[in-house]
């Protein structure tokens, strides 16, 4: 049998940030699955952080934590959501992580007697991190952070172009992402700045084969053939990447455009046209939900909704399972003084969060929720500080509190392990990845799952303190998921409740839309069940 030849497309952005270059690789990664091609995919990032663990949400948006551990950038996210690549440590490689380990090797004496640089021996580097990547796939995409003309994405570029001609020609596909304007005083659709960028890239030594074009409006067929012409591409190799309403349309949008099939052309791939059913119908119930639910989310990252973009996504998708819109609406938990804000809430989450700002209000939502008897869903800190509440509140344990908060708290029942407090290098040493768990039956977590042992991807460093367990019991609080040896608690609910369910670890990272995730399923039925109460 003939070895399988991997196939590489690299995304590149021109002129500015935020296009939605990683959507666009999600999109593409979706119509080339659809088209029956094994997919994966590479975030290659400029930056100096080994990952962006270390990163603060404000920075970097939400950290993505893969199956097996590693913390990644939040274009992982969508890459596994729009497909059923599964992904980890090796789909995700930042300049930091390439310069540590050729650092590392030149310590070893490895490189002895060389001068160490970075054409070859970083982009050496690279170049093995997108093999190893794209093993036993059909298709890798290989997406690089930043913008073309940035001075950190050069190794990177440098590296691409040179995979290129190790490849061969056929087998690479250069996919520029660039924008076209809409000038208002003009009148005019303004095509310069993808020349300029396309310039830029050229520069490097890469000719793009393919132009995609973000817009808010279809180019018409004669600005098509000016930026092909001006950009040295085929006219159908210039997409219109228009913006739609929802992400999950963007697969749709590039396949009428002809973007598959122009991909194709170029890696010379012989493959059937793609069976995009299940996009058709996703797209059907965004477009026409049968009502509306409102989840307030108290947070704080707030202002940069992107922080919470697996959690706005899973509550999208448990949506979709009941063919109800959601609407998200942020709180900012610094400002929550009084939690009767909260009224039209149909479901409050509190979202995952770290460090002491804040807490006092998420605690308020947390109480309103459950004292006003609306669905509330807590997603890891979201957990601990639902245990903090009930602590206080009703088993009366006054001033309980999460270590993390309040180093002098008199009732921990949130606490650290120990061996965490030793720890000194803090990157990437939380509990990360994908654990098991046990399901205590006839709970609500066993419901929605309808299974006894599941498991689930967590990034914290605190846990549930089990000098609690047996107090907080009385008072009534259900541990309902447990590691398997029982030592950790996972899953807490209260019983006398529509819906109270509070996990320590992520379930967003594991929903998609074609498989909504159980709890944003059950979350979102328990919301609209409320909704219909308040009307
Ligand atoms: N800050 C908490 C911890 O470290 C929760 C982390 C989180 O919400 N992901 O345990």
């Amino acid at each position: 049998m003939q070895a399988r030849q991997t196939k590489y497309i690299f995304v590149t952005g021109g002129v500015l940030s935020s296009l939605g270059k990683g959507l666009a690789s999600a999109s593409i990664g979706a119509l080339m699955e659809a088209r029956g091609l094994r997919v994966t995919f590479l975030k290659l990032d400029p930056y100096l952080n080994v990952d962006p663990g270390t990163m603060n949400p404000f920075q970097h948006g939400e950290v993505y934590v893969t199956e097996d551990g590693a913390e990644t950038d939040l274009d992982l996210g969508h890459y596994e959501r729009f497909t059923t690549s599964v992904l980890g440590q090796v789909n995700n490689v930042t300049a930091g992580r390439i310069y540590d380990s050729v650092l590392a090797k030149e310590r070893r004496g490895d490189y002895l007697g060389g001068t160490v640089q970075v054409i070859p021996h970083v982009t050496d580097a690279i170049k093995e991190r997108i093999y190893e990547a794209g093993q036993d796939v059909d298709v890798i995409l290989v997406e690089i952070g930043g913008t073309v003309g940035d001075i950190e994405s050069l190794p990177f570029l440098e590296a691409i172009r040179q995979f290129r001609s190790e490849v061969g020609r056929q087998h690479t596909c250069f996919v520029h992402v660039a924008p076209v304007f809409f000038l208002h005083t003009a009148g005019e659709v303004k095509t310069k700045p993808v020349q300029h960028s396309v310039k830029e890239l050229q520069s490097v030594g890469i000719a793009p084969d393919i132009i995609l074009c973000r817009t808010d409006r279809f180019l018409s067929k004669s600005i098509k053939a000016k930026i092909a012409l001006f950009c040295n591409v085929d006219e159908d190799a210039v997409i219109t990447a228009k913006d739609v309403d929802s992400i999950y349309e963007v697969p749709q949008v590039f396949h009428a455009e002809g973007l598959d099939e122009k991909i194709a052309q170029v890696l010379n791939m012989w493959t059937g046209r793609p069976d995009l059913r299940h996009w058709d119908e996703l797209a059907r119930v965004l477009r026409k939900p049968e009502g509306e639910i409102t989840i307030v989310m108290v947070g704080k990252y707030v202002d940069l909704t992107e922080s919470y973009k697996s959690l706005n996504e899973a509550l999208v998708h448990g949506g979709v399972a009941i063919k109800t819109g959601v609407n998200i609406e942020y709180v900012d938990s610094e400002k929550l003084v009084d939690a009767s804000v909260l009224s039209q809430a149909d479901g409050i989450l509190v979202p995952h969060g770290f460090g002491s700002r804040g807490v006092e209000g998420k605690i308020k939502a947390v109480q309103y929720a459950r004292e006003n008897k609306i669905p509330y869903l807590g997603i890891c800190f979201g957990m601990q500080l639902a245990v903090c509440e009930f602590a206080r509140n009703v088993a009366g344990l006054e001033g309980a509190n999460s270590r993390e908060v309040s180093s002098e708290t008199q009732h921990p029942v949130i606490d650290l392990l120990p061996g965490q407090e030793e720890i000194e290098d803090k990157g990437g040493s939380m509990r990360l990845g994908a654990y098991p768990c046990v399901l205590k039956e006839g709970t609500r977590a066993s419901e929605a799952y309808g299974e006894a042992e599941i498991s689930e991807r967590h990034r914290h460093r605190y846990e549930f303190n089990n000098d609690y367990r047996e107090k907080l019991a009385e008072a009534g609080l259900v541990f309902s998921g447990l590691s398997p040896d029982g030592k950790l608690v996972e899953v807490i609910e209260i019983e006398d409740h529509p819906f109270f369910v509070a996990s320590q670890f992520h379930p967003e990272f594991a929903s998609k839309p074609f498989a909504p995730h159980p709890l944003f399923v059950a979350f979102t039925k328990a919301a609209k069940l409320h909704h219909g109460e308040g009307e």
